[in-house]
């Protein structure tokens, strides 16, 4: 199968090796030229635009940073929307919000393009070893007919409902790992200043049920002083904003996603957005002037 992939970051890159190494036959495009050499260099074909990397292509993948990256790049006179296929796929990789899915489906609907959304969960290393967590928003026949692709990918892909869906809940695990890592954050400094280890109080909780994932990813790394990205503060902030418009669109009560956005960005106006999110204790410890430690 001829797939055209545009954005090989962080995510895009590990991600369009994986389809290599599944055998696809994969042409990219990003605007970064040593990316595209990396993945070139895997067996990748380059195209100078994003145009050229989906002309051609039963299926164009996109792994872009938010939603008017993907605006721009799909729609429009310009737009890759124009250059595909009638009857070709795009399924958008990119956490954006679900409002904009919605709205690209249906001007790539009007060429006769289908879409689905398609956010993953997991960062770096699961792209790396092909083990992310697709949310997946469309039709069930194209789910059906680009599972396999996705499971080059992924190890959990899962379809959420219509077009839009996928991106709704990648906002709603945004939400959940945001609000668990100022917990983490709150809990660990308490601890440490009524007299007990954090590492101690982690080892001793994280089997029961305050025991998580995002616990065990991100408490070590905040004992350990180690907030080298992962997943960089900024895009955390990107998500929230996404979280924050979608409630205000269906009207929905966001307390917790409020208060863990005011820590964000401070952390950000203190130049810690590329940080990874982990960083979240560095406000506690503003607050407190002590560092976290095992
Ligand atoms: P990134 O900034 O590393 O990569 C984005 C890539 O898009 C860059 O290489 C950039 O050059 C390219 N790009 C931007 N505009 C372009 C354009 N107009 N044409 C072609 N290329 C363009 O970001 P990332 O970390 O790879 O994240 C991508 C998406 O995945 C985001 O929506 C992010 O929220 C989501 N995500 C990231 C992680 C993570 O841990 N990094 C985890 C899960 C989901």
């Amino acid at each position: 199968m001829k797939i055209g992939m545009i954005g090989l970051g962080i995510m895009g890159k590990p991600m369009a090796k994986n389809l290599l190494k599944a055998g696809y036959e994969l042409t990219v495009f990003d605007l970064n030229a040593e990316t595209v050499a990396e993945v070139v260099a895997c067996g990748a074909k380059s195209a100078p635009s994003g145009i050229a990397a989906a002309a051609g292509a039963e299926l164009v993948l996109t792994m872009l940073p938010n939603s008017p990256h993907v605006k721009s790049v799909m729609l429009g006179d310009e737009g890759v929307g124009q250059a595909m296929d009638k009857g070709a796929t795009f399924i958008d990789m990119s956490s954006i919000n679900p409002m904009a899915s919605r709205e690209i489906a249906a001007e790539l609907e009007k060429l006769g393009v289908e879409m689905l959304d398609a956010p993953v969960s997991g960062g770096e290393p699961k792209a790396i070893d092909g083990t992310l967590s697709f949310m997946v928003g469309g039709k069930q026949e194209v789910f059906d007919r680009y599972h396999e692709v996705l499971c080059t990918m992924g190890s959990s892909v899962v379809l959420c409902g219509d077009i839009g869906a996928g991106n709704v809940t990648k906002l709603c695990n945004q939400i959940v790992v945001a609000v668990n890592i100022a917990a983490v954050s709150e809990a660990l400094m308490l601890g440490q200043k009524a007299g007990v280890k954090p590492d101690a109080i982690y080892q001793a909780i994280r089997g029961g049920l305050a025991g998580s994932t995002v616990m065990d990813a991100k408490a070590p790394m905040m004992m350990d002083r180690n907030f080298k990205p992962g997943f960089r503060i900024d895009l955390h902030i990107k998500d929230l904003n996404n979280v924050l418009d979608t409630a205000k669109a269906v009207d929905s009560p966001m307390l917790l996603t409020n208060q863990v956005m005011e820590m964000m960005k401070v952390l950000h106006s203190d130049g810690k957005g590329i940080y990874d999110h982990s960083a979240i204790c560095q406000f506690y410890e503003k607050l407190t002037n002590m560092d976290i430690q095992r």
